[in-house]
């Protein structure tokens, strides 16, 4: 089976799904991610050679996952919604999912969280490329929607066990994000990560010292899947 993992910036797919492409990979799966933003706005604290390191780190996450590649969007990060350069702005992120679709040739594909009420994440990246995907996706069979970081009202119905420290050490490929606090607390991303595995694990009946990933159909098609 194929997996594709779309994901607005670098480390979004491995910080959300990480113990399923793990589980994925183990199970003989070929698992692609595709990145939206791989591109910087002119800012004083970003510089061209961030997006090369980011880009770096992507691969080295790839080549420890064991999967099969990553496809780059050459979009630009904090504008996925709209970069000002082009009327066409949606059409060419919908065009490169759907590229990103068809090169993977994917069985099923996840996507992040939206939600009409409220956008469904406090990121204005993902709340882009959910509608996006959404789009890019509507002839898929199988879709799921997976949880960030900065989710807002995800309640999951499907739920993925994990191996919480195998996921930890495939997020620190993403070096230059180790470290960081997270979006105004005294939380790092590690922090975060463990407490929502933690949280989806208890929900998920998980066994011990084993968490989740929860994730969200929005279509599946049995006997093609399961
Ligand atoms: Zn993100």
């Amino acid at each position: 089976m194929n997996i594709l993992v779309c994901g607005s910036h670098f480390d979004d797919a491995e910080v959300s799904c990480a113990g399923m492409m793990q589980n994925a990979v183990q199970g003989g799966d070929k698992v692609y991610i595709y990145v939206a933003a791989t591109k910087v706005f002119i800012s004083p604290s970003i510089s061209a050679k961030d997006c090369t390191t980011r880009a770096e780190e992507q691969q080295a996450a790839i080549n420890y996952l064991g999967g099969y590649g990553w496809f780059e969007g050459g979009f630009v990060d904090r504008h996925l919604g709209n970069d000002n350069i082009s009327d066409d702005h949606y059409l060419t992120l919908v065009d490169s999912i759907e590229a990103a679709i068809l090169d993977s040739k994917a069985d099923v594909i996840f996507i992040p969280y939206g939600n009409t009420s409220t956008g469904g994440d406090t990121h204005q990246d993902h709340v882009a490329l959910s509608q996006a995907c959404l789009a890019a996706t509507r002839a898929h069979k199988n879709v799921f929607y997976y949880e960030a970081v900065s989710s807002i009202d995800f309640n999951p119905t499907v739920f993925v066990e994990i191996d919480i420290e195998k996921k930890i050490e495939l997020i620190k490929c993403h070096k230059s994000q180790m470290g960081q606090k997270w979006e105004g607390s005294d939380l790092e991303l590690e922090d975060v990560v463990r407490g929502m595995a933690a949280h989806r694990g208890s929900q998920a009946r998980a066994g011990k010292s084993m968490g989740a990933e929860g994730l969200l159909p929005i279509r599946v098609r049995f006997g093609s899947l399961i």
